[in-house]
């Protein structure tokens, strides 16, 4: 059934003191003089939260990884472990998680101690969907998306991320971010330049 919706007419002395378009104009000018909560991208740059899900990295051996997982699945898969190199161990299991797994090519090197390690881990950005499933997968804390979002490129060779530039952009999170508390905003001043503290007030909680 298609419902017709009709304009409500203008009541005479609303046409007469033009009563709609002073209305429209009262707004306009409220908002003219009232704070700006845009920025002027790119030449004023927000950090985004720590959550962001930007381009991927990978977390290098720092003596942070979780434990006992990440000795668990070196000493499952005979890994060497390098500090300062990537945490990967070769599972796959970030392949598998994907929706898209041909934009993954991961290959694993046999090193003449017997041990393996990651030889090829690349990413073709032009098929992801940013969709974090590769992230919750990896058992090492390994893969991760970092705040980078500025990603264009001029070639659809640049959009592939590789080993090294997952260790590098790895490398640059854990020295500026990884402290960071685990929250959606960096400080309270950026979320309130950008949404009006009033707006966030939330009702009090009463005590029992
Ligand atoms: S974010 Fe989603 S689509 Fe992109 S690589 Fe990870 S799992 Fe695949
Ligand atoms: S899930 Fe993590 S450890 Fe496993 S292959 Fe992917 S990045 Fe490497």
């Amino acid at each position: 059934m298609i419902k017709k919706v009709f304009e409500k007419p203008l009541s005479w002395l609303e046409r007469i003191l033009f009563i709609d378009f002073i209305r429209g104009l009262s707004v306009t000018i409220r908002h003219a003089f009232s704070k700006t909560i845009t920025t002027h991208y790119p030449y004023e740059k927000l950090t985004p939260p720590k959550r962001f899900r930007g381009f991927f990295g990978h977390k290098v051996v720092d003596g942070t990884e979780p434990q006992p997982a990440f000795d668990e699945w070196v000493e499952r898969f005979k890994i060497e472990v390098e500090p300062g190199r990537s945490r990967c161990v070769v599972c796959l299991l970030c392949k598998r998680a994907c929706p898209v797994p041909q934009l993954f090519e991961i290959e694993g090197e046999k090193l003449p101690n017997g041990k393996r390690r990651v030889s090829v881990f690349n990413m073709n950005m032009l098929l992801c969907t940013f969709c974090g499933f590769c992230v919750d997968a990896c058992p090492v804390d390994c893969l991760f998306q970092s705040d980078i979002h500025e990603t264009a490129s001029y070639s659809r060779k640049d959009s592939v991320l590789t080993l090294e530039v997952l260790e590098r952009i790895g490398r640059d999170w854990q020295r500026r971010r990884e402290k960071e508390p685990d929250r959606i905003w960096i400080d309270d001043a950026q979320r309130m330049r950008l949404w009006y503290e009033n707006d966030l007030k939330l009702p009090e909680v009463k005590k029992q």
